[in-house]
């Protein structure tokens, strides 16, 4: 495919024009055209003609070319040199790197067995081949222990199954035609940005309101019509508030509650515990906001919840999720199109997981390591047996995205600690490996993306060779599969065939689309209805073992689980322990009404967004980035500052018995009062040395295994000598 020059770019060249589409861990999974000059890329837009990208993409891809030839960019394999942790590495073979691994791994199958090495992966790309699931195939042959993968969505994926089965849910496109629209625990104007205008053309066309419940008044409550500030953790109390005071009204849609749900009565008077007023104490909520928004909520149809990840992420989270998720069927929101409740649709999509994990080759008994675990994994206090003796981490960075990083640093240093990382830099984690492995960026490598904010399939088709000797992650696992001696023929296809493979081309969903359509198009809609007539539950039909709305939910009789797709389609060895069957709200570990005593030493609640200009921790390495985003900075309401003698600008400590960190201060007051806030993202060398992952714990939210990123209390006190670096507290 080619444009005349005057389509794209200055070279005064025709340039080929290659369709592809965003690599990254991000709901809008945009439709992109790169834009190559002599195999190189010169730029990069947003497919005009897609319907969510409108040839817009994120400040996050601006520079997208220049990202592809950063001179840091990690080119060939290299082997360290210097002390762990130092980042010091000397450029090595593909060869002698992939000798070392075979032979270093062949010794500790021998003296430990093969679950002594565990691999950690995450969402750094979010192809087929290349991104969550790309080496699960490699590592259940090769018999690793099986890392269960939930920094996030798995909270809310348990949630959402338990409730309403695997369903798309509600399309954003569809909420273009909603009369009323929570927003809730989304920053979407900074992390679901082609969304957004879908709601602005509801309320244009429809006058619909947009409420948006956040504890920050971010850019997006900003922009709506009410922004209801909420302690975090306490979601489920609202969710379950809001379910009784629907019922106290007599608001709900009796019909459809009769024909399509299960548990009703149950649900009834578990909520009657959440009266407004109690509602108010938990939340902070005032109770005749949360009688108002009931009621507007109940009354006008169609009306929408667009759910945020940040809900999951307290000890609640899940059963919050459970909550708020059985709200449409109460009030016979999904009757509607526009009505429902959106979480993540990738369960429409046919994507054979099982093809590409191929559980069958995990030996009976594996073992599972959640990676929020990670710390206490590789230092001993999970008392593992065998202890973890390799990590091969790849599409992660878990000494930025994990919890407890004080605890990941000190296991990462151990001697006996064999670690692979494959990267595009030496990101925090990279520093400490012992090899480091070059990856492919996204206009180098072919993948059909995974998607879970819209209901379209997209190709990204390589537009320019792979720079030095990097690799694709489906050429990393064929490699290791060849010199671990691997003969399945698993490894035997190209990436296409592969792609081929992995997706059920006879599915209803994929009806008129092919491969090779792909190829052509870059993307197409999946045939799951069009966004002005889609109503998929308007008659039940939900996925669920009843086939209604559980309320009260069956699949809690298996106990807690994580939905396999996270952890390599395995679905043994599930964390199990008692499940609530009704949703409810559960305290946060830590908050000053759960926990007073620990905050009589730490009286702030600190939450850590995903950044505006980073993608979780990438990108936080670039220049222009940087700019954009700022530094780790953190952010306090003008009372908590006033308190501590904290003046706009100065230099503070946020610390726990965990960690800690620092950054200039924001004084604002879009922070409720004992809140702080501090982004995700930064890389130590960037920052004070730590992060703000140093302050959180390892524990896990009641449903899925989710982390619990905003259930953590901190102390604030300004750096009297900002240029001495604060040490971190030592790990509990
Ligand atoms: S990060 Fe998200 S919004 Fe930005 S270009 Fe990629 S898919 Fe689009």
């Amino acid at each position: 495919m080619t444009l005349a020059p005057e389509a794209g770019t200055t070279t005064g060249r025709e340039l080929k024009i290659v369709r592809g589409a965003c690599p990254h861990d991000c709901p809008d999974t945009c439709a992109m055209l790169y834009y190559v000059d002599d195999d190189k890329l010169v730029d990069v837009k947003g497919d005009p003609n897609h319907p969510m990208t409108k040839g817009g993409l994120c400040v996050k891809l601006k520079n997208f070319p220049e990202h592809h030839y950063q001179s840091d960019r990690l080119m060939h394999p290299m082997r360290r040199v210097g002390p762990k942790g130092a980042g010091e590495f000397e450029r090595i073979t593909w060869d002698e790197a992939l000798t070392e691994i075979k032979q270093r791994w062949t010794d500790i199958i021998v003296d430990h067995g093969s679950q002594a090495i565990m691999p950690h992966a995450y969402l750094g790309h979010q192809g087929v081949i290349n991104g969550l699931t790309s080496g699960d195939a490699f590592f259940n042959r090769l018999g690793s222990s099986v890392a269960e993968k939930t920094y996030c969505e798995s909270g809310s994926s348990t949630a959402w199954h338990m409730t309403v089965g695997g369903t798309g849910g509600l399309d954003i496109e569809s909420m273009a035609y909603s009369k009323y629209i929570i927003v809730w625990g989304m920053n979407m104007t900074s992390t679901n940005l082609h969304g957004w205008p879908f709601l602005l053309k509801a309320r244009k066309d429809n006058g619909a309101k947009i409420v948006v419940i956040d504890p920050v008044r971010t850019r997006t409550a900003r922009q709506a019509d009410w922004h209801i500030p909420i302690r975090p953790g306490t979601d489920g109390a609202l969710a379950m508030g809001l379910i009784h005071e629907i019922i106290a009204q007599g608001l709900t849609d009796a019909d459809y509650v009769e024909k399509y749900t299960v548990g009703f009565d149950e649900l009834a008077e578990r909520a009657a515990n959440y009266p407004p007023e109690r509602v108010e104490e938990i939340t902070g909520i005032p109770a005749d906001d949360v009688r108002t928004l009931a009621r507007e909520y109940a009354t006008a149809q169609p009306a929408a919840i667009r759910q945020g990840v940040a809900i999951e992420r307290s000890r609640g989270g899940g059963q919050a999720i459970r909550a708020i998720t059985s709200l449409p069927a109460l009030v016979g929101a999904w009757r509607h199109v526009g009505g429902g409740t959106m979480e993540m649709p990738i369960w429409e999509f046919p994507t054979l997981f099982d093809k590409i994990c191929m559980p069958e080759w995990i030996p009976e008994g594996t073992r599972v390591i959640n990676e929020l675990d990670l710390g206490m994994a590789l230092t001993g206090e999970m008392k593992l047996d065998p202890p973890l003796k390799s990590l091969f981490v790849y599409n992660s960075n878990p000494v930025s995205q994990g919890p407890a990083q004080a605890k990941i640093m000190a296991g990462l240093l151990r001697e006996d600690l064999f670690t692979v990382v494959s990267d595009h830099f030496v990101t925090d984690t990279a520093k400490f490996a012992d090899l480091v492995l070059p990856a492919t960026m996204q206009a180098e490598q072919l993948d059909i993306m995974v998607t879970w904010g819209h209901l379209y399939i997209s190709l990204n088709q390589p537009a320019i060779e792979p720079p030095g000797e990097c690799v694709p992650n489906s050429e990393l696992f064929r490699r290791l599969a060849r010199t671990m001696g691997f003969t399945d023929d698993y490894w035997d296809r190209t990436d296409e065939q592969m792609l081929r493979d992995f997706h059920d081309w006879d599915a209803p969903a994929l009806r008129g689309i092919t491969f090779d359509s792909l190829k052509e198009t870059g993307y197409a809609r999946l045939d799951v209805g069009l966004p002005h007539e889609r109503a998929p539950h308007a008659e039940g039909n939900f996925p669920t073992p009843s086939g209604k709305c559980e309320f009260r939910s069956s699949l809690a009789e298996g106990g807690n689980f994580v939905v396999p797709v996270w952890r390599s389609m395995y679905d043994k060895m599930q964390p199990g322990g008692y499940v609530d069957p009704l949703p409810d709200y559960v305290p946060p570990f830590e908050s000053p009404a759960s926990n007073p005593e620990l905050a009589k030493k730490y009286p702030l609640n600190i939450v850590s967004p995903k950044p505006h200009a980073f993608l979780n921790s990438q990108y936080a390495n670039a220049a222009d980035k940087q700019d954009v985003q700022g530094g780790q900075r953190v952010w306090i309401h003008p009372d908590d500052a006033a308190e501590r003698n904290i003046a706009a600008g100065d230099t503070v400590r946020v610390f726990n018995d965990r960690g800690a960190f620092a950054g200039p201060a924001v004084i604002d007051d879009i922070m409720m009062k004992g809140l702080v806030m501090a982004n995700v993202g930064h890389w130590q060398n960037k920052a004070s040395g730590s992060t703000v992952n140093t302050i959180t714990l390892d524990r896990h939210n009641q449903l899925g295994n989710a982390g619990v990123y905003s259930d953590n209390l901190v102390e604030v006190a300004k750096v009297v000598d900002p240029v001495l670096t604060p040490e971190p507290v030592a790990s509990s």
